[in-house]
């Protein structure tokens, strides 16, 4: 008879391994942490769980250092609490049954359904636990524990041992009988408990998660070692159900807050920068007025004052207008860059003023090298003027004075090769990918003497793939870099190139 006992609740136990084995991955992958400490709550009460009168959740905040009371289920009172035991036993039985079936064997594309069945079977069963722990009636255990705070390490200031802390550090469940010189809980959570109940830290490799606290008040059987052992267990596998719950709500919670931030950052960058272009346009106007003389004479040093404000807005407005492109083409709006065919010789050419400026200080030259005839590319002339500007700009502003900057062209296929090489201060190979994103600076020191913003490259990358076009890179550090950009040649829409065929025929 005993034999017989003992091999039942073996079996008993074997099936809560097989069924909490489950539960870790389902849980975990499918429930909010609140669910899983539900389901959690109901396997250590229901008649047919581990059957505990009360079970309670302690969670453990790091940072504060204590442990707070978090959820209950079961009854001050013993009729409420045999009731709460039965009707979690049903609840718990849907609960086994989905996790059970939440893995069927072969795990393939027909199960899907079947598992989606199972897992909305859980989240309403774990739903109506928390709303038993929430609303039950006659049941104030759980805002009894909601005012249970407990410091560990305790204070410096006390000396009275509580059993959470002693669990803790023993680094086990124990049980506790209560006796006057035995460690204690605080009030009102000690009165009600009954003579004997156990304590289980929850904890994982790293660090504490929980504490549980489970009696058998209403119960005939005592609580024994065999309970100690039972629950020893579950601890393990709950803490490992948490961890992985919790783990999955901080990634979710960190990938949200970024997709917040990435949000903000682009809605802040375009009212910055138009709320910039208006007083701009209004710094600029007013500064036309004064050097032209409409206002009256201008003497030589105020003539050179407001050139370099003219030059300084007009710099200013480049800035504003390509954070104004990013945002944009970062919210999908790229309707204004129409592909059409376009001379990339006659856009480098007409950006040259623009450069002037800069080139004059490092002495730098751009050479283009242009092997066989040149055709059109389908590209947008804006973007292109664009491109080649900030390509054009990092070349020189990187290059060593007096070097060279060449821009090559060669066909290849049916594609157009634009190369920019500079003999420059190149970029290591670990920064090649980093280079690509907004405000993005190799060296944050080097920049600094090389004016900029790291607004170039991004613009450039966004406003090639936006036009049809594609940009690589190749570069070493200290031996310089060649960025380029590749477009398909317009052969049908340009009829320079179809007149050079036809004059080939
Ligand atoms: P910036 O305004 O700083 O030039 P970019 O987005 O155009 O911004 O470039 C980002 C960073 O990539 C630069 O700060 C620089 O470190 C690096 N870089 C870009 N072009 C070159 C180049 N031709 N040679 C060396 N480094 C470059």
């Amino acid at each position: 008879m005993a034999r017989k006992g003992s091999r039942d609740s073996l079996q008993a136990l074997l099936e809560q391994v097989e069924l909490i084995n489950r539960l870790n991955t389902a849980l975990s992958t499918s429930l909010k942490l609140e669910d899983i400490y539900s389901v959690i709550l109901a396997a250590l009460v229901a008649r047919n769980g581990l059957g505990y009168s009360r079970a309670m959740i302690f969670r453990y905040d790091a940072a504060q250092k204590h442990f707070t009371g978090y959820r209950a289920l079961g009854s001050l009172d013993d009729r409420e609490a045999a009731r709460m035991r039965e009707e979690m036993q049903t609840e718990f039985e849907f609960i086994s049954n989905a996790i059970k079936d939440l893995a069927p064997d072969p795990l393939d594309e027909d199960n899907v359904d079947y598992i989606n069945t199972s897992l909305s079977h859980l989240q309403s069963s774990a739903l109506w636990v928390t709303s038993v722990q929430k609303f039950g009636q006659n049941t104030p255990l759980n805002d009894l524990i909601a005012s249970v705070t407990i410091d560990h390490p305790p204070g410096p200031g006390s000396r009275i041992r509580n059993c959470i802390t002693e669990a803790v550090n023993a680094g086990m469940v124990m049980i506790f009988k209560k006796s006057p010189d035995a460690p204690k809980l605080p009030n009102p959570l000690y009165d009600i408990l009954d003579s004997r109940f156990l304590v289980a830290p929850i904890r994982s490799k790293k660090q504490t998660l929980a504490a549980i606290i489970v009696d058998k008040k209403f119960e005939d059987k005592p609580i024994t070692h065999t309970d100690r052992r039972y629950l020893e267990w579950f601890s393990n596998q709950a803490a490992l159900v948490i961890e992985n719950a919790e783990m999955l709500e901080n990634l979710q919670a960190a990938y949200n807050d970024l997709k917040q931030m990435d949000h903000l950052k682009t809605n802040f960058l375009s009212i910055i920068s138009h709320e910039l272009r208006t007083p701009l346009t209004a710094i600029l106007g007013f500064a036309d007025l004064l050097i032209n003389e409409k206002l009256g004479p201008v003497n030589q040093a105020q003539r050179e004052l407001l050139d370099r404000i003219i030059k300084n807005s007009h710099h200013l407005t480049h800035v504003v207008n390509d954070l104004i492109e990013v945002t944009h083409i970062q919210a999908g709006e790229t309707t204004h860059l129409v592909l059409e065919p376009v001379d990339p010789l006659n856009i480098l050419m007409s950006i040259q003023p623009k450069l002037h400026l800069r080139r004059r200080e490092k002495q730098v030259s751009i050479e283009p090298q242009i092997t066989g005839s040149l055709p059109m590319i389908l590209a947008n002339a804006e973007a292109l003027e664009k491109i080649f500007f900030h390509l054009l700009d990092n070349a020189i502003k990187f290059s060593p004075e007096g070097s060279v900057v060449k821009v090559a062209f060669s066909r290849h296929g049916d594609d157009l090769h634009i190369s920019i090489i500079d003999q420059g201060i190149g970029i290591p190979q670990d920064r090649m990918q980093s280079i690509f994103e907004l405000f993005y600076q190799v060296d944050d020191r080097l920049a600094r003497t090389h004016e900029g913003l790291g607004l170039g490259l991004t613009l450039t990358k966004m406003l090639t793939s936006s036009t049809g076009g594609r940009l690589d890179v190749q570069s070493e550090a200290g031996k310089g870099s060649t960025f380029t950009i590749i477009y398909p040649v317009a052969a049908e829409s340009c009829p320079r190139l179809r007149r050079q065929d036809q004059a080939a025929r």
